[in-house]
């Protein structure tokens, strides 16, 4: 028999403890584009109801920005829908390289190469360019991308303790007999919130003789005054020598990503990354829209702006009602709950009060640091904001955790 019934109970099994574990993901189905207030059918088979949208990656609200569609649409009738090959074979267009140009221009780098994803671009880059003898130096909270990327490649590993610059130091001098030595790191880490100290990283490697590879997906087209990332945010621009990002974020949010950077190491991801050998091109539809996405945000700061002002005002708001808020500058605010339960009905009561958020715990966060991520919109207008914290307040009093720190928290609720 093909799927013999003990290996099906096997499966039925593991999925039951993931249940049982309150770790199962339910999907929530948004009915429509995506936007700053959506349609939402949760749990499944409920009417869709209307909800303001905190937890989508779209910062600079281009999801369904009418020029990045009229560019879409064009795009889809000059250049067709599908490549039907990778990039080396038949694969490439003339756009495909001018999106390469343009980004290597808006990131301050030397070369870029377009991938299907970041995710494809953290798992092709390390293997690509670093061997035995090489050392990649990660930040401890880097995204899962980076961590598969890394142990796909045959270079050494090593961690630090996130932002700790002190370790980092430690960690560079004692490495200093491999090859090479690479300091990897989120730009800004998608679960905090927090900047990555570029500075002082970079510094460090210069004085170490390290190159610094910076994962710039929840920083690219709004961290830094023009909004290139967090490179500019902490005056490194050009100082970065690898750089990858995504375009399904701020760019416009539908998919791809990119190595960008020294141009020998571009160059040599484009002979060697797999997922860029092995894989098909990024659609010319996707391309030609990044284009138009590249042209609103090189023409204007003002949308990036506008996510600035929304961002403090939101933390002040949460603060101000009595929320124990992760200190920071990224439009992605947590408010900490410390305890995955209460994190979990925080979020399903916020969605009852027309607030669509998501509760984060274990693995996704250490334990006993479960919290509700929001994401800010440079969309969202100031009444969706104050709409939203009266629905943090009122389930905030019910649960009764207003004005309340860490400690009376989890006194209260347990870690
Ligand atoms: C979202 C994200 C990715 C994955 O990007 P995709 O293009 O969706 O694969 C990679 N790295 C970081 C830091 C991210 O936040």
């Amino acid at each position: 028999m093909a799927y013999p019934e003990p290996l099906k109970e096997r499966f039925r099994r593991g999925l039951e403890e993931i249940r049982a574990a309150g770790l199962y993901k339910q999907e929530r189905i948004l009915h429509g584009p995506q936007d700053v207030r959506v349609e939402v059918e949760f749990p499944a088979g409920e009417l869709p109801r209307p909800v303001i949208n905190l937890c989508a990656n779209n910062y600079l609200g281009l999801s369904s920005h009418p020029r990045v569609l009229a560019a879409a649409r064009a795009g889809l009738e000059a250049r067709g829908y599908g490549m039907s090959s990778v990039r080396f074979i038949c694969g490439t267009q003339d756009l495909h390289r001018r999106l390469e140009e343009r980004l290597t221009g808006f990131l301050g780098t030397e070369d870029t190469l377009l991938f299907p994803s970041c995710m494809d671009a953290n798992a092709g880059v390390f293997e690509a360019l670093f061997g035995e003898q090489d050392v990649l130096i990660a930040d401890r909270l880097v995204h899962a991308s980076i961590v598969d990327g890394m142990r796909l490649a045959k270079a050494q590993t090593d961690t630090y303790k996130h932002s700790d610059m002190g370790h980092l130091e430690e960690k560079l001098a004692e490495h200093l007999d491999k090859r090479a030595r690479v300091v990897v790191t989120d730009g800004v880490f998608s679960m905090d919130g927090d900047l990555a100290k570029l500075d002082e990283i970079v510094a460090l490697a210069e004085k170490y003789d390290a190159l610094v590879f910076v994962d710039d997906s929840h920083a690219t087209g709004f961290i830094g005054a023009r909004g290139r990332g967090t490179h500019e945010a902490k005056g490194v621009l050009g100082r970065v020598d690898l750089l990858t990002t995504t375009l399904g974020k701020a760019l416009g949010g539908a998919s791809g990503g990119c190595v960008s950077g020294r141009s020998e190491l571009v160059e040599t991801c484009r002979q060697r990354a797999r997922p860029y050998l092995f894989s098909n091109s990024v659609p010319p539809v996707i391309v030609a829209a990044a284009l138009e996405v590249l042209d609103l945000i090189e023409e204007s700061t003002a949308r990036r702006d506008r996510l600035e002002e929304n961002t403090r005002l939101w933390r002040r708001l949460l603060v101000e009602a009595g929320f124990d808020v992760k200190p920071g500058e990224s439009p992605i605010v947590p408010i900490m709950l410390y305890n995955a339960r209460l994190a979990q009905d925080f979020a399903r009561d916020l969605f009852e009060e027309g607030v669509f958020v998501v509760g984060f715990f274990f693995p996704v966060v250490p334990k006993g640091q479960a919290r509700i991520r929001t994401q800010v919109s440079a969309g969202h207008e100031r009444a969706h904001l104050e709409r939203a914290l009266e629905a943090f307040v009122a389930v905030g009093r019910r649960h009764g955790v207003l004005g309340l720190g860490k400690r009376e928290i989890v006194e209260r609720f347990g870690a």
